[in-house]
């Protein structure tokens, strides 16, 4: 199936099983908001749990926060986002539609390095266990040209992103024969620099009004509160804190389902360093996020880091972690090594002193700062994309959900096998026993083929059927959705059974 159809298939998949509805959709939507259903706010908070946990209780030193979405506006003149939070936007003439002139270069790079990636996969096919790939990528002609096409683009785009020479973006579009991808012309207008950031008023009479901005990421929260938290919680450098909240741009394109929002949440860990040790923390920051990522259990070449070639003034190193997502490699999560740049502009724009007393060394300093940001949006995505499978059966196709246990939404069903005989009420005790530790659905429609086949598609890691030796001999049998077996157990057996596969800590272990 073309990745395309995969994809417009797991949208729908999130809308009829209550992961993901459009905002307002009774008024046909608004553009890039959305709402999480009954099943989506749970894996939400599923994955916010498994952030939070491994950032507050797997370190000592790191703790949490949670700073208002209003903020001073000076805060964003000091963040710089008042002056370049911008995309740059180009019009194309004839559809109306609009894009981000850097977003389509970036397209057209990422053709090429898909042109070579196929000629690679192609020949791995041919010439199976033989095959040298290195050899391959150095010397084949279409692999190499097409990775010098590549690379002549980034470099051109980072260089006219530095300069913000908008002119020059829009010569990289001409040149390259870029299209719009509606209407097929190159009518483009001029570029213009378009600012993401929301703005409201504040206040009760019009001329008393402040203007106030609706966050775009929350770091800034935590750099304002930096000394609150140091002197409060008595923090030694090096430290960090963590948080999670809601974040909003005014994104100009918005086109990939809840990948690029305008309303999100994100999770952001700052951690404080001596000056000059940011780049180790950096590398450890680095190998750590990848590690929890990789714990969920999917394919782990879908993930990648992609170093940044062009860094921004401020910052000494940065790297995205991407996933294959069905339209791509996509960042999933920045890491980035700031230097002192963030606490000394709030220094400087504030008067106060954004300063750390260091009883080891006898000196005060601007701390430096490595920060882990991703979005939960975007990891709830790349989750249900790992997670969304079809598989032949011998009666029809059976669409399943195969979620990590410990963020699955429900953990089990209890089905009596019949609504009679007093089946009923012995799924219904079993719940009661179970539902304190564990989110259980009791359903009793339908043959046990469509519940099973219900769950599968939510991603519930287990059934339990009740049948009548249930009431005889206290077993049931569990099902499991990942391989279809099924087994006899005990009753009394089920909270270890459940509690063994589905906790967090199964997850969190594999961090530590
Ligand atoms: P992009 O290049 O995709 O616009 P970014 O580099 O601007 O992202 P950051 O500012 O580094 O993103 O934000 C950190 C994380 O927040 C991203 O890795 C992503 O997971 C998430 N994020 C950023 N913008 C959005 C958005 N509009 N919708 C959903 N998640 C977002």
């Amino acid at each position: 199936m073309a990745q395309e159809d995969v994809f417009k298939k797991l949208v729908a998949h999130c809308k009829e099983y209550g992961y993901v509805f459009p905002s307002s959709e009774i008024y046909d939507g608004l553009g890039a908001v959305y709402d999480y259903g009954q099943n989506g706010v749970e894996l939400k908070n599923n994955i916010k749990k498994y952030w939070w946990d491994s950032m507050i209780l797997l370190r000592e030193n790191v703790v949490g926060l949670d700073s208002a979405i209003f903020m001073h506006p000076t805060v964003w003149k000091a963040s710089g986002h008042v002056d370049a939070f911008n995309d740059p936007l180009i019009d194309n003439k004839d559809s109306k539609k609009r894009y981000r002139a850097d977003a389509l270069i970036e397209e057209l790079a990422a053709k090429y390095e898909e042109k070579a990636e196929k000629e690679v996969e192609k020949a791995r096919q041919r010439f199976g266990e033989r095959f040298d790939e290195a050899l391959f990528r150095q010397t084949n002609p279409q692999v190499t040209a097409n990775i010098e096409k590549r690379n002549a683009l980034v470099a051109r785009l980072s260089a006219a992103l530095n300069a913000n020479d908008l002119a020059e973006l829009r010569q990289i579009i001409i040149d390259n024969k870029i299209a719009c991808p509606l209407c097929g012309t190159c009518n483009w207008t001029e570029v213009r620099q378009f600012n993401l950031m929301f703005a409201t008023e504040m206040g009760s009479t019009a001329e008393g009004a402040t203007k106030v901005y609706l966050r775009p990421e929350t770091a800034q929260g935590i750099f304002v509160n930096f000394l609150n938290v140091q002197k409060s919680g008595r923090m030694k450098v090096p430290f960090g804190i963590a948080q999670i909240g809601k974040a909003f741009r005014n994104e100009i394109i918005a086109r990939q389902f809840i990948f690029r929002v305008r309303e999100f949440e994100q999770m952001e860990m700052q951690y404080f360093v001596r000056p000059g040790q940011g780049l180790d923390a950096f590398r450890q920051w680095k190998e750590a996020r990848m590690k929890w990522h990789r714990a969920l259990g999917f394919n782990p070449a879908d993930y990648r880091f992609h170093d940044h070639e062009k860094l921004a003034h401020y910052a000494n190193a940065a790297t995205d972690i991407e996933y294959r997502f069905p339209f791509g490699f996509k960042e999933v999560e920045g890491i980035h090594s700031r230097t002192d740049f963030d606490l000394s502009r709030h220094q400087e724009f504030s008067g106060k002193k954004m300063q750390y007393f260091d009883p080891e060394l006898n000196e005060s300093y601007v701390p430096h700062v490595v920060e882990t940001s991703i979005g939960v949006d975007r990891v709830f995505l790349q989750v249900i994309a790992a997670a969304y499978r079809e598989e032949a059966t011998d009666a029809a196709t059976r669409v399943l959900l195969a979620l990590p246990p410990a963020l699955a939404p429900v953990k089990l069903a209890v089905m009596p096998l019949v609504k009679k005989d007093g089946l009923p009420e012995k799924a219904l005790e079993i719940i009661r026993q179970l539902r304190f530790d564990h989110r259980c659905q009791y359903d009793e429609k339908d043959s046990i083929g469509k519940r099973y086949r219900r769950q599968d598609a939510i991603g519930t890691p287990f059934c339990i059927t009740v049948d009548h030796d249930s009431l005889e001999d206290n077993t049931v049998t569990i099902r499991y959705r990942d391989t279809m077996q099924q087994e006899r157990v005990a009753i009394d057996q089920l909270p270890a059974i459940i509690d063994e596969k589905t906790s967090l800590k199964t997850l969190l272990r594999a961090l530590d």
